[in-house]
């Protein structure tokens, strides 16, 4: 939607469509997130992700702020609980520096206990521009003003087909059929089917992976004061439980990252046996199965036995329980995967000729949704004008 925005912006004088399959927007990942402001500490200095998360960030502040959406800039401590991660924390420190962020500082347990006082740790990251919002009423604002300066959002219109002709491009939809001149793919979810309904081959499979979360029940809520994370494994950035104080005050811990058995299966027991063996069928998927088995067991425990997911979380906050935990919503997210197994990490955005997908944009795309839609637009400006 961040792009649908940013092309209404610039050329108020075009004809935009928005063709969205739910009954409204934000029903998938920029609905079913959690609710992060990321600050961009993580991400490759130099790589689309820092820049477009930094920026972003910023951007999602001042948005918030202009347009009354509640918002709060908190701050959040990456948590060193082994020794091994002591190093990979400093690099984390050296990353953001190298990304600009302002005000990045390793403290050691006192003063990790004076910002959180129930976390425990050897040393932590503090990140002062983590911030938090809630990005289902950002798409609603998005739509708002998208639809103010003239553009249409049609939902409950599926994209069925698309057929390219010499001057225009038909998508078919549960709607009808809509003619265009350009055409833009940010199906999350769905992004490499529509890719090839496009003729294109995206060179990738999108992999559906489930984040679970419990929520801290409210008597337990203080517990935490803003956001705990543990120190990520390089490989796996978005692997690793945490604890979150939502902006509705809500505390919720994880997510985990487990197979989802349907592009959009939430639960589960939500199976889309076609989808599935999509997944199943794909060699990425057994060859990033096959080198990663061990995670893989390890985020299926977590999500099968609430005890491990509550022992997971206790090398953060010693304090909890499993009493203290009830379940909470979960979230699929969009995993872009190569033949060979890699996990597509940038974000990637892969013209052809009148359209252009996006084909992976995984977090922190909702934080960095106003920048992102920015580069798309820069990169598509042409295709879109002429
Ligand atoms: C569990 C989880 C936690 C996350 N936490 C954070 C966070 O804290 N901070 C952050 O910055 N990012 C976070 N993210 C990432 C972020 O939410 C996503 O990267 C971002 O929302 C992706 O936006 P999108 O528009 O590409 O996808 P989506 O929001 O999924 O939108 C794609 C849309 O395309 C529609 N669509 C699909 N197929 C069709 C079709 N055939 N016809 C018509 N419409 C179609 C869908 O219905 C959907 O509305 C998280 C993601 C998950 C899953």
């Amino acid at each position: 939607m961040g792009v649908a925005l940013e092309i209404t912006r610039r050329f108020p004088h075009l004809r935009l469509l928005l063709l969205e399959k739910e009954d409204g927007v934000a029903r998938h990942q920029s609905g079913h997130n959690s609710g992060v402001i990321h600050s961009g500490v993580y991400y490759k200095p130099g790589s689309l992700k820092a820049r477009l998360c930094v920026a972003g960030a910023a951007a999602m502040v001042e948005f918030c702020r202009q347009h009354g959406i509640p918002h709060a800039v908190c701050g959040k401590v990456i948590v060193a609980t082994h020794p091994d991660e002591l190093p990979r924390l400093e690099q984390l420190c050296e990353r953001g520096v190298a990304n600009g962020l302002a005000g990045l500082r390793i403290v050691g347990p006192e003063e990790l206990r004076e910002l959180e006082p129930q976390a425990s740790g050897m040393r932590a990251l503090v990140v002062p521009s983590t911030g938090v919002t809630d990005y289902a009423l950002v798409c609603q604002k998005y739509a708002e003003l998208i639809s103010a300066i003239g553009s249409d959002i049609v939902t409950s219109a599926r994209v069925t087909g698309i057929r390219r002709g010499s001057a225009e491009i038909a998508v078919e939809t549960t709607q009808g059929v809509f003619l265009t001149s350009s055409l833009i793919n940010c199906a999350g979810l769905y992004s490499d089917r529509i890719s090839q309904m496009a003729g294109d081959d995206p060179g990738i499979t999108i992999i559906p992976f489930r984040g679970e979360y419990y929520d801290l029940i409210p008597e337990r809520a203080s517990l935490v004061r803003a956001l705990i994370y543990p120190v990520p494994d390089p490989r796996f950035p978005f692997l690793g439980v945490h604890f979150t104080r939502r902006i509705s005050g809500k505390v919720d811990a994880g997510p985990n990252a487990v197979l989802a058995l349907a592009r959009e299966g939430y639960r589960h027991t939500d199976i889309n046996l076609r989808e599935l063996a999509g997944s199943l069928s794909y060699s990425g998927f057994w060859r990033m199965a096959g080198r990663n088995w061990k995670y893989g067991v390890g985020e299926w425990h977590r999500s099968l036995s609430k005890s491990a997911f509550v022992r997971a979380l206790q090398r953060l906050l010693p304090q909890v329980s499993g009493g203290d935990l009830v379940p909470g919503g979960s979230g699929v997210r969009a995993q872009a995967l190569k033949p060979d197994g890699t996990l597509v990490d940038d974000f990637q955005f892969v013209p052809s000729g009148k359209i252009l997908h996006v084909l992976n944009v995984p977090s922190p795309a909702a934080t960095a949704s106003l920048m992102i839609g920015k580069a798309i637009v820069d990169m598509a400006a042409e295709m879109i004008t002429t």
